[in-house]
This record gives structure tokens, sequence and C-alpha cells, in this order.
């Protein structure tokens, strides 16, 4: 069996066994501590937001979020369908009710027409709609030209699921700074990873305190435990902060890298019939955390599924894009605006092995397994 090629692995870069080793060294292995004060304080730099939060998951980020807009039971808040279900299921964890809006095709992320559309419904049917929640898919922001100012005009906050597109520029800001809260997630697959963790950030630095606080079973200021709010354990640990900080020294050459690795693709596979990769809206740059293409079976030869499988029986993984929420069964019922483009991308969709450490002997076997599955005329 050949060596597995994974669809986008960890890659550490020796920064954080040293700053890990330091950590644990300093038995400093409770939750906060200095490694955790300074993962904030760097990534809030990078940003140019005046703090952060760092967190056990992303998840957590997009939880405590909700909370701080004051979104409570009953309420709705609007967020992509074409998304990782932790950002629907953070609405459910506060007993809000998700709507869902369709990907446009040029960004493949929320659609702004469809946002306003569903802005004015939800409101007009007096159902208050307390918060939205874009999502930057696959390393690419949303169109926030567009999507701020709808949502400033309907007086809706807006929290930016950025999970997947740390180090994704738009209009010259890094994505994640377009809300009034922005999430970030270093799960294991993700760009840069601290095994598991998140963070939030904000302009208000009162908000990202007041993350803290609530991350931190929310102890009321005493000497001993007292507590007038629901808290919860949702704060990073000191060794994974290191790790962290290790991996956010490198995010730039991560970027370049899948940058690159999708640049590849799109010249060895880019003449193929059928074959399309996922756009890049001229006002941002995308991380291209993973290379997605889609496959239309009645040029190609072959669907994405026997594209998928194929790349299996060569031990190489690859993924459908994400099932949209609105199909999916937990969400069944919930109301949804367009669909049809977030459906096509499920359909015919395809992630490409993407890590940041793959070399170009991986890239080409992948290449080859794709090519060999087109139309005999095409290759
Ligand atoms: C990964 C991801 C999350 C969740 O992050 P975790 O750190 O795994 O909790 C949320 N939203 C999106 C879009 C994601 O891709």
């Amino acid at each position: 069996m050949k060596r597995r090629i994974y669809l986008s692995p960890p890659h550490m870069s020796g920064d954080e066994r040293e700053l890990l080793l330091e950590a644990f060294d300093s038995n400093w292995i409770a939750p906060l501590g200095p490694h955790v004060s300074a993962f904030e304080a760097e990534f809030a730099a990078m940003h140019g937001v005046p703090a952060a939060a760092a967190l056990s998951s992303g998840t957590a980020a997009l939880h405590l979020s909700l909370l701080l807009c004051g979104v409570r039971p009953g309420h709705r808040v609007i967020t992509s369908s074409l998304t990782f279900a932790a950002t629907a299921n953070a609405i459910t964890y506060v007993g809000a009710v998700p709507v869902f809006v369709d990907s446009d095709e040029r960004s493949w992320n929320m659609d702004p027409d469809l946002l306003e559309e569903a802005l004015e419904r939800e409101n007009r049917n007096d159902r208050r709609v307390a918060a939205v929640m874009p999502v930057d898919l696959y390393g690419q922001s949303a169109d926030y030209a567009r999507i701020v100012p709808i949502c400033q005009r309907h007086g809706v906050p807006i929290i930016e699921d950025a999970a997947e597109a740390l180090g994704a520029i738009y209009q010259g800001r890094r994505a994640g700074a377009f809300g009034l809260l922005g999430c970030f997630s270093f799960n294991g697959n993700k760009i840069i990873t601290t095994s598991g963790g998140g963070m939030l950030i904000s302009e208000d630095p009162e908000l990202v305190e007041r993350a803290r606080f609530l991350a931190t079973q929310a102890r009321d200021p005493a000497p001993h435990y007292e507590h007038s709010t629901i808290g919860f354990n949702y704060r990073m640990s000191n060794l994974l902060a290191a790790v962290g900080r290790g991996q956010l020294r490198h995010l730039d050459e991560r970027v370049a890298r899948r940058r690159a690795n999708f640049e590849y693709y799109r010249r060895e596979l880019g003449d193929l019939p059928g074959v399309e990769f996922m756009p890049e809206i001229p006002e941002g740059r995308s991380t291209r955390w993973l290379t997605c293409i889609t496959i239309d079976p009645a040029r190609f030869g072959a669907d994405r599924e026997q594209v998928r499988l194929a790349l299996e029986a060569e031990n190489i993984e690859a993924r459908p894009i994400w099932k949209p929420m609105h199909m999916q069964p937990v969400f069944a019922g919930e109301t949804m605006y367009g669909g049809k483009v977030s459906e096509r991308l499920f359909r015919d969709g395809l992630c490409l092995p993407s890590g940041s450490s793959l070399s170009e002997e991986d890239l080409a076997r992948v290449v080859a397994v794709i090519r060999a599955k087109a139309k005999p005329a095409a290759v």
C-alpha cells in the first residue's frame, strides 16, 4: 500500500516543540499562564484588534459570541447553509433558531442578496433576527463590502466564522475582523493547529474580557467562588497556547504553500473538461486552505464520488464539499433562502489534499489519479 496522503494534516515547524517544552518545564500546565496571554497578544496584533481570547475550540468561540451578542432562546440567527455543522450547532446551544442562506457563485460564501431578503422577511414576520453569522469558506472571506452595510441597515450584529480563513485577506484586512466578533479554530485540520483550540477577537476589548470571564466559569471577583451568571470551561491551556505561538509565526509561509498547492492543481488539471476550481474574489486573497474543485460528470466522464473512490483506492484522502445544513436531517424544517448553488456544490464538489507539507511527488500522485478518471479523449 502506498503511503497515505491526508486531506490537511498538521504541519509543525520545530518552534512548537521548544515552546511546549519551555511551558512544560516551567510547570505552567494549568489553563491560563504566560503562553496564553502571549498567544492572545500576538494574535490580536496580527489582526489589528485590541484584544483576543484563547479558547478550547472554535465552536466555543462561536457559542460565546452568540451569548455576547445577547442571542437568546427563540431568537433567529442567519447563517450560511454551506458550512461545517459547528456553525449551526452553536446557534442551537443558545436556544436560537438557525435561518440558512445559500451561497453565491462568485465566492461560494453567503449570498448578500439572499441575506437582505432573509433579513427583510424574517423581521417583517415579527421574528427577531439577533445576529448574522457569515462563514469564510475554505480560506476565502465572504463579501463584507456588501454584508456589513446590509446588517448595519437592519441593526443586526455580525459574528464572523473565520474558522477556515485564518490568514485570508479582504480589502487589505485580515479575515475575522469584519464583524462585532470574529471566531477562529486551531483544530487539527486547520491551516495552523494546537491539536484543538480556538480564538475570539473583537474591536471591543470589553467584549473580549467578558468572553474570558464566561470561559472561566463566570467567577465573580471574590475570595471565595461567587457566581451570578452561568459560565463555561472554555479556556485554552498554557501548553496548547505554546504550540499555537510556534504555529502562528509560520502562518504566512503556510498560506503561501497552500496557495502553491492550488496553483499546481490548476496547472495540472485545469485543462480537463468539466473540472472547475473554487473562484477567488478580486477584493480578497484566499488562503486556499483546501483546494476545492467541482466535477461535471457529463463532461468529465466520471462523477465526484467516482473520483473520490479512485483516490481512496490509492490511499489518498479527499472529501466532498460540506453537505449544506438545509439538507442535514438534524436541521430539516428550518428556513432556507435559495439552495440551488450549495446543493450543486455539494453534489459535484471535492476537496483535494491541501496540506502545507505536501511534496511535489504527493501532488503528482493526486493529479495522476484524477487524470486517469477523465474521459479518454480528454487525457
Ligand atoms: C472547524 C470549524 C469550526 C469549529 O472549530 P472547532 O475548533 O473544531 O470547534 C467552526 N466553523 C467552521 C466553518 C469550521 O470549519
